[in-house]
Formats: C-alpha cells, sequence, structure tokens
C-alpha cells in the first residue's frame, strides 16, 4: 500500500518505519527541512531505542522516504497519516493548528480518492473539523466527487518502548465516520492493519468522537494511577507505612493489576500532562467539569516539587553554598525527551534557592541544556551553577545529596561504597523508589524515598 505520514517526530516517524517494515511503501513528510535532511542523511533526531537501524533499512530497502513536500506526500498517498504535535494552548486547550493546516493542504493537493488517518491526540470533534477543512477546499477546486473520509486512530504507543509497542499492539483503536466512504476506509485500514491481526482480532472499531475520546480517557485513567499513588505515598510517609509494599499488595489483586502503581517525583512528558489539562477544558467548555482528572493534575504539579521540599526541610531554604547531584534528567527512561520532565521543576527551584547542581543523564544531556536554557531566560545567572556531566560519578564528587530523578538501568545497582566515598555527605533522595531503604542505611548512607517511611 502506498502511506505518506505526515510528521517526523515520536509517533510519525515510528509509524512511518514501522509500516514500512511491514512492506508498506511509504512517504514521511516533515515541515522542518533540517530534520528531513537528516533523515535523508540516514540520521535519527530522536532517541528511540532500535529506531535508528529500523529507519537506515527501510529507507536503504527503497521502503522509506522522507520529504518536506506535501504535493509529493499527497500524490504518493492510498492513507495518510497525520501525526504532527498538539501542544497545549495558555488555557490547556490542544493546539489544533498543524492538524488543521495539513488538511488544508490536503485539500489544496488531493487529485484522487483518500483515506486520511488522523494519530494526533486531538480532542472530540476534531475529525469532524478535518473533514470540513478538507471538504471545502475540495469544493472551492470543483473537487466534490473525491472521497476522502477521515478516520481517527489515536496512538498508543510509549516512548522508550515505542517500536515494540507499535508492531505488538495491545489494542488498535479505529473510530470511523458513518456512510459508504467510512465502510471503505474501514476495508482499507483493516488490509493496512492485517499483519498486527494475525493472531487475534486487536482492532477496536468504533465511531471517530469515541476513539477521540479513549485516546484522553486512557491517559487521564494512568495519570490517576499515578497521582492516587503519589498521594497515598505522602500519607504513608506520616503514619509510618511503606508505599512499596502497599503497592505490591494492592497490585496483586487482579482488579488493580500491577502498572502505574509507582510513587515518585510526578509524572511529565509530552502526553499526560498536556492531554489530562486537554481533557479538562473539553470537559468544562461541555458544562461536565472532571473533578477527577483536576485533582489528579493538582497533585502532580505539587508532587513535581516533593522532593524539594525534601532538601529544604533537612538543609533550609537558603541552599547557597550546597552542591546537589541529580541523576536522570529526561522525563522517564530510555528517551531523551524533556517535556515536562519533573527535572526541569526541580533543577530551576533548587538553582533559585542557591545551590550549585550537577547533573547526569546517559542521553538527555543536551536536550535538557537546551530546554533548561530557555526555562531560565530570564534568570540567566542560575545556569551558571548547573553543571552537565558526562558520568553519573562525576556528579557525585564532594555532593551533600543525590536526587535521583528518572529510573533509567545504569542507576539501579549503583557501587554504594564509592557514592558514599565520593559524596560530602552520603545521602540519596530517591525520587524512584529504585533502592533499598534497609540496604543503604546498612552502609551508612542517609536515604529518604517517596513514601518509604520518611521521617521527616
Ligand atoms: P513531535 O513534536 O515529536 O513531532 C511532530 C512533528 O510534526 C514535528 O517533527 C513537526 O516538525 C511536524 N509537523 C508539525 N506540523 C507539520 C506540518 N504542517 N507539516 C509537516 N510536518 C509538521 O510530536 P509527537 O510526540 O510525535 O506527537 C505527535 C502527536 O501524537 C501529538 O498529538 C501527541 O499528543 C500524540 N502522541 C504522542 C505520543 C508520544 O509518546 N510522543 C504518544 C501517543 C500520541
Amino acid at each position: 500500500m502506498n502511506v505518506t505520514v505526515v510528521g517526523a517526530g515520536y509517533v510519525g516517524l515510528v509509524t512511518a518505519a514501522c509500516l514500512a517494515e511491514l512492506g508498506q511503501r511509504v512517504v514521511c513528510v516533515d515541515h522542518d527541512q533540517a530534520r528531513v535532511v537528516l533523515l535523508q542523511a540516514g540520521g535519527v533526531p530522536i532517541y528511540e531505542p532500535g529506531l535508528d537501524e529500523l529507519v537506515q533499512r527501510n529507507q536503504q530497502a527503497g521502503r522509506l522516504r522522507f520529504t518536506t513536500s506535501m504535493a509529493l506526500g499527497v500524490e504518493h498517498a492510498e492513507v495518510l497519516f497525520i501525526a504532527v504535535g498538539t501542544p497545549p494552548q495558555e488555557d490547556g486547550s490542544a493546539d489544533l493548528q498543524h492538524v488543521l493546516a495539513v488538511a488544508r493542504q490536503v485539500g489544496r493537493l488531493l487529485t484522487h480518492d483518500l483515506v486520511v488517518v488522523n494519530k494526533s491526540t486531538v480532542p472530540v470533534g476534531t475529525g469532524e473539523a478535518v473533514q470540513r477543512v478538507i471538504d471545502e477546499a475540495l469544493r472551492v477546486r470543483g473537487c466534490q466527487g473525491l472521497a476522502c473520509a477521515v478516520v481517527s486512530n489515536p496512538e498508543f504507543l510509549k516512548e522508550g518502548a515505542a517500536i515494540e509497542d507499535f508492531m505488538r499492539p495491545d489494542r488498535i483503536v479505529i473510530g470511523v465516520p458513518p456512510g459508504p466512504a467510512g465502510a471503505r476506509a474501514r476495508e482499507c485500514l483493516s488490509q493496512l492493519y492485517a499483519p498486527f491481526n494475525r493472531h487475534h482480532e486487536r482492532t477496536v472499531w468504533m465511531d471517530v468522537p469515541s476513539a477521540e475520546l479513549t485516546k484522553y480517557a486512557a491517559n487521564a485513567m494512568l495519570a490517576t494511577r499515578i497521582s492516587f499513588m503519589n498521594e497515598m505515598a505522602l500519607l504513608a510517609d506520616r503514619v509510618g507505612a511503606d508505599i512499596d509494599a502497599v503497592r505490591r499488595g494492592i497490585g496483586a489483586d487482579q482488579r488493580i493489576g500491577h502498572s502505574f502503581l509507582y510513587a515518585g517525583t510526578g509524572y511529565g512528558g509530552s502526553c499526560f500532562p498536556k492531554d489530562t489539562r486537554a481533557l479538562m477544558h473539553t470537559a468544562a467548555a461541555h458544562g461536565s467539569p472532571m473533578r477527577v482528572v483536576s485533582a489528579v493534575e493538582a497533585v502532580n504539579r505539587m508532587q513535581k516539587r516533593h522532593l524539594v521540599g525534601m532538601v529544604t526541610q533537612l538543609m533550609g531554604e537558603d541552599l547557597s553554598g550546597r552542591r546537589l547531584a541529580v541523576w536522570g534528567l529526561s522525563f522517564k527512561p530510555n528517551t531523551n525527551d524533556m517535556r515536562e520532565a519533573p527535572s526541569r521543576v526541580v533543577i530551576q527551584a533548587l538553582l533559585a534557592r542557591g545551590a550549585t547542581v550537577l547533573a547526569h543523564d546517559p542521553v538527555a544531556g543536551s536536550e535538557a541544556r537546551r530546554v533548561l536554557t530557555e526555562d531560565m531566560a530570564a534568570q540567566p545567572g542560575l545556569l551558571q551553577r548547573l553543571h552537565l556531566e558526562e558520568s553519573p560519578e562525576a556528579v557525585l564528587l564532594d555532593a551533600d545529596a543525590l536526587l535521583v530523578l528518572t529510573e533509567w538501568k545504569c542507576f539501579h545497582s549503583p557501587d554504594f561504597a564509592r557514592l558514599r566515598d565520593l559524596m560530602r555527605e552520603p545521602l540519596i533522595l530517591d525520587g524512584r523508589n529504585l533502592y533499598d531503604p534497609a540496604l543503604l542505611q546498612a552502609l551508612g548512607i542517609a536515604y529518604l524515598g517517596i513514601g518509604r517511611r520518611n521521617a521527616l
């Protein structure tokens, strides 16, 4: 099948490379010329395990091409995926300008029947809006005869495991519009996704608004589990319970399960924060406020500052002269994505209180430098006390505390004796509950986790 994917970011690039791997002829369009030039030269602009090999292999096989030309993308496509960003606006709503810009270009350029598949996360009603924009552009050109159905196919991949998630999805949600054009679109997508449904049917068919809402409902549910556990962890500290024992105890209940029950420094990334806010915005606009989701969001905002509160309780509000080490900057392991990462909040707050911060991340260092420079553009002086180091050990020298912010594998089992000897004060503030408090106590390292019976 001839497939075009518009957007070469986390979702678009993975979609394009995986569909090419499955044998489709894929053109991937992005309006960012530097990104396309890099991709054409065999480079990959994001860190995602396995993606560079997949892109290179399929490019060399001639099944995957990159371009900035929408004309080429539209001309090539039997199916066209929209996988562009839907960033949050000031009021929390999703900014649809990129999605609608793609729709306008499709309407202006289309000369044959097409199935448009929206993979971007968009509020209910966007599928209809995209359809209207395309139909209107076709009408202006006198091309009303062309069939162009807009389908919703939200993406559920996780950064860091994106290829595995795309290739072996739990489910594929597809919303199709009513009528013959919708039926044809369903047939076309059944064919495209057939390799995923060989063992059992994974596709959940529904109407477009339900598919659009499914994506937000899924992210809100997962965010709820995290905030629920973070709030429970605060109580665990107060009552002398260990949240990790509680996690194991409730996770063993099959009705609850083990996923997304880890207390920590709060969720970040490009999806949960923005999608919960966008959902609240949609709900408010329809007079149906989401009280649970709004509490989830508020708990998360506070949770991102929780470790800073621990530091100031131990060391006072003025952190001048303190050297604080940070392990992990990306919002989660196996990605360099810094969008809404808790590290941004923590590091800025520590610097603002006068601390010197030495930070290490296995892959997100340069992206962190870029976003932190942006975050602190109004206080460039703060950045002088931030040192991004190449090795996890380099940040420990003479440190007053180590804050663990991302659970990269390489931080799971450090050489604790060496860590203790390098630090001025052997103190770990474990924002991901990676370590065993009893073991660290035995090694003479002070330890505070999230809800691990912290006696502060
Ligand atoms: P991204 O910012 O990494 O990539 C978007 C790409 O689209 C960029 O390269 C940008 O240059 C390009 N683009 C924007 N407008 C364009 C246009 N008019 N023409 C051509 N290219 C254009 O975004 P992402 O993380 O891949 O997210 C894309 C969508 O998928 C969002 O709606 C997001 O919420 C959703 N989503 C993301 C994830 C994730 O883990 N990142 C998971 C599921 C769903």
